[in-house]
């Protein structure tokens, strides 16, 4: 008996190829303790080792607003990463940076935008992602010794997450004072910045650094995982690590004039590295729109 087995059908193998990063060390640049968030994610999906580089990162801008931050939120995320990279000489890095802002429209509304940046300077490769929220503490309180100051406490999570303190009007150089998280030391700094202060009012501010604000390490967290698995995923074409969402494509028709509206009707997902891009529809080709989404008819 004769038995031909063809050439061509593939010989299943029990082990998968290793992913490009895995074992290796990703520069982390950061002052605050982001390893935490960022690291478990690293291992999980890539088995990636997160080493910390306690870089000087206040040259991008601080919070606190000592230094003004020049750059977009996007672009300081990718100079810290290159930055750690620059003072260890690795190849991969990794960084973060957040934006607030509050809408003087909405009382009470605040927008968190972060943007984590990898870098992979062996390849030229570049991932960014962001998350925008409005899970943020931040904000503000003019305030006084004597005054009852327990809503704005209770709105910034003081305790859990700590305050900055410094005169509003500040007289000549002045003391500003970070990461004040206990009662005590509160009520201490409030007194001293509103003497220090030519309208002896106090300035309490939401502290956002990450260390000091457990609302935001969590979106870090969130954006950490995220980059892990988007890292995780690579090109069909090149294998390049990063493969993902690019942009997407608008112009489901409307079910009254059929004319585009701006409603999704398909993800392209591309490479980090060469052109190769796919198309996702995330809609029945079939379906249609609501007018309600139709500049003709809803304009
Ligand atoms: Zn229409
Ligand atoms: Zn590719």
């Amino acid at each position: 008996v004769i038995q031909i087995i063809s050439s061509n059908i593939p010989v299943p193998s029990s082990v998968a190829p290793a992913h490009p990063y895995s074992g290796k060390v990703i520069a982390l640049t950061t002052k605050h303790s982001k390893h935490r968030a960022l690291s478990p994610a690293m291992r999980k999906e890539l088995k990636a080792i997160v080493v910390t580089v306690q870089a000087e990162t206040d040259q991008f801008g601080t919070f606190v607003g000592d230094v003004p931050r020049t750059e977009t939120a996007r672009a300081t995320a990718l100079a810290k990463a290159r930055l750690g990279l620059e003072q260890t000489g690795w190849k991969l890095g990794l960084a973060t940076e957040g934006s607030f802002q509050s809408n003087p429209f909405l009382p009470g509304y605040c927008l968190h935008v972060e943007w984590i940046a990898f870098v992979d300077e062996s390849s030229g490769l570049e991932i960014l992602e962001c998350i925008k929220t409005d899970k943020t503490n931040f904000g503000h309180l003019l305030t006084k010794p004597g005054q009852d100051i327990q809503p704005f406490l209770q709105s910034s999570k003081f305790g859990s997450h700590s305050l900055i303190v410094r005169p509003n009007q500040p007289s000549g150089r002045v003391e500003v004072f970070r990461g004040v998280r206990d009662l005590e030391t509160l009520m201490q700094t409030t007194r001293e910045a509103s003497e220090q202060s030519l309208d002896g009012l106090a300035r309490l501010e939401t502290d956002m650094r990450a260390d000091q604000n457990p609302t935001r390490m969590e979106i870090i967290e969130a954006l950490g995982n995220r980059l892990a698995s988007r890292l995780r995923k690579q090109c069909a074409k090149c294998w390049a690590p990063g493969w993902g969402l690019i942009k997407v494509k608008r112009g489901i028709p409307c079910v009254d004039c059929h004319s585009p509206t701006t409603l999704i009707k398909a993800e392209i997902h591309g490479c980090g590295l060469c052109d190769h891009t796919e198309e996702q529809s995330t809609s029945d080709p079939l379906s249609f729109a609501s007018p309600q989404y139709c500049d003709r008819c809803n304009p």
